[in-house]
């Protein structure tokens, strides 16, 4: 099998050493928070695995620290993992594990590879040492292991108040890997579990929940971000001490980190706490809820994540190569339609007539056909096509101008006004302009988009900014937070066409970008979200 990254390469070896014979990975979110964007560069590669070798796939919730847990997490985490059309092939918990867990704690308490240790967070971890100067001893580090033994029980019944006590791994306080040096492995902690409920009031410590999960699971290939590398020793000190040989190996490769993206749990969840955002799956968050509410296709997002690679040095990718997915994605799928964000109303005195005019679909498909609007005596435009006083290459309308409407005719200025309190334009239509007629050849710079007034639909277009100005010079995000992101067009009206177009849908506004019928519609009244517009910046 041909590998297209590192990580395939390690695969395909120990395929062929006969090291393992079946690839097993494993997608381990903690139930903290919505899944991001980066989070899909981890789907893609564990799932993708799975499906080039044939292999298995787990989905392990991680869910070892009951204070930050919720069920609403595990829920959308799912959502959003079949969203991007994958499937696991387990559901796990952690969790599950815990009385395995304990159970191996006392096994290394036996072998004398664990130790009760009575120091708090704080004298633990200012005794830890530098990476350039050895930590100290605990004092309590040659307790007898029927002391700990004891000690351990009594922590697991509840005898001792949180933080009063703590398990630690007796590893090696001067080696040079901080990891190494008597860490924690079990801690008190009195807090409700979303699934084991007040069972426990002792729990494991991620570095050593991790490698007896992934070994009990027959995970092959534990794949994480580099900045568990210096973990690496742990996780294998933990799997051979607790007799899981060879277990699994774990395998690090580089973080997603996008340009103007907050790529952490933590700080998302801030926004949605602090009410900068309408919530996890609001538009503008780079969670896959919010990027699906705003219409980006599961495909694109996937694409993505096949373009930037697999590699192991961490970088910052421009996230004007995901929009440029996206929109490649939708300048193939989207239909073409005419929607005004922002109304002029134009009458076009010599026509009263009605008739109907052809829009192409799709001009990048062959077959995609086309579908009608009316065109009638009333129209609206959008404000910015009329110029009273035009710039310099203005080729809209304007006072003296013609301008050509979008499969319909071509239209000559008459005169503006003010009338009932809103702005005419009074134009005067061109006979047989339209395309195919024998006027359709007048020479015209201009073509705007319009629809019918007597037969569209009232609708609110919503567009959006990046969520982080684009001056990442180290400054905290929330001193980076673009203060409108966020622009609303409550007047908005759309070709009949858009008439009950189904929620999620995508559509190209000709000449505005693309957008999607947003989850926030009513039949009374859509609300389209900008998914991305139609200029690509970004650079190859
Ligand atoms: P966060 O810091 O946002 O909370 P996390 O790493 O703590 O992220 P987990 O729920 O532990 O989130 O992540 C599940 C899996 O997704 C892990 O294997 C993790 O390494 C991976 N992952 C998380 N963020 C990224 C990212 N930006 N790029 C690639 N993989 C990621
Ligand atoms: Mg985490």
């Amino acid at each position: 099998m041909e590998s297209s990254n590192f990580i395939e390469s390690i695969i395909n070896e120990e395929l062929e050493s006969g090291k393992v014979s079946e690839v097993i990975t494993r997608f381990p979110p903690e139930p903290n928070g919505y899944l991001h964007v980066g989070h899909s560069k981890s789907l893609c590669i564990n799932f993708g695995i799975k499906e080039k070798y044939n292999g298995k796939c787990n989905l392990r919730f991680d869910d070892t620290n009951p204070t930050k847990e919720d069920v609403e997490y595990v829920e959308s985490i799912k959502e959003d993992i079949k969203w991007l059309g994958f499937s696991w092939d387990q559901e796990l918990y952690a969790s599950d594990y815990f009385p395995k867990m304990f159970e191996h704690a006392v096994e290394l308490i036996k072998k004398g590879l664990a130790f009760v240790c009575d120091m708090t967070a704080e004298e633990i971890s200012a005794t830890r040492g530098t990476l350039t100067q050895p930590g100290t001893e605990s004092p309590w580090r040659n307790r007898s292991i029927e002391e700990n033994l004891q000690l351990f029980y009594d922590m697991r019944d509840g005898k001792f108040a949180d933080g009063t006590k703590v398990l630690r791994a007796k590893i090696d306080m001067a080696s040079p890997n901080i990891n190494m040096r008597d860490p924690v492995i079990y801690r008190v902690l009195r807090a409700h579990h979303h699934r084991t409920g007040d069972t426990w009031c002792i729990y494991p410590m991620y570095d050593f929940a991790h490698p007896i999960s992934d070994a009990i699971e027959g995970i092959t290939h534990s794949i994480c971000t580099l900045e568990f590398e210096d973990h690496r020793p742990l996780y294998d000190w933990v799997k051979i001490n607790c007799g899981y040989v060879p277990g699994p190996r774990q395998i690090e490769f580089a973080r997603l980190n996008l340009t103007r993206t907050i790529m952490s749990k933590r700080y998302l969840k801030k926004l949605v706490e602090e009410g900068v955002v309408d919530g996890w799956n609001d538009p503008r968050m780079p969670t896959l809820s919010g990027m699906r509410e705003r219409g980006y296709p599961a495909d694109a997002i996937k694409d993505f994540c096949s373009r930037i690679g697999v590699a192991k040095a961490n970088s910052e990718v421009d996230a004007a190569l995901l929009e440029h997915c996206v929109r490649e994605n939708l300048n193939q799928n989207a239909t073409r339609v005419m929607v005004v964000k922002d109304p002029l109303k134009v009458v076009i005195d010599n026509y009263d007539g009605k008739e109907d005019c052809q829009i192409p679909n799709n001009p990048t498909k062959e077959d995609a056909g086309v579908h009608t609007c009316t065109f009638s005596k009333e129209i609206y435009i959008e404000k910015s096509d009329f110029a009273e006083v035009p710039p310099p290459k203005f080729f809209r309308l304007k006072p003296g101008g013609m301008v050509r409407l979008k499969g319909a005719y071509i239209v000559e200025y008459l005169s503006h006004g003010v009338e009932d309190g809103e702005t005419v334009v009074h134009v005067k239509m061109i006979e047989d302009s339209k395309e195919g007629g024998a006027n359709a050849g007048i020479k015209v710079k201009g073509t705007i988009h319009w629809v019918d007034a007597k037969d569209c639909v009232p609708c609110e277009v919503d567009e959006f900014d990046y969520l982080l100005d684009d001056l990442n010079d180290g400054r905290d995000f929330s001193l980076r937070l673009v203060k409108d992101s966020k622009t609303v067009y409550p007047n908005a009206k759309a070709e009949s066409f858009m008439k009950g177009a189904p929620k999620y849908s995508s559509y190209q506004f000709m000449r505005n970008g693309y957008y999607v019928v947003s989850g926030k519609s009513t039949e009374e009244k859509p609300v389209y979200y900008q998914i991305v517009g139609l200029k690509d910046s970004y650079k190859k």
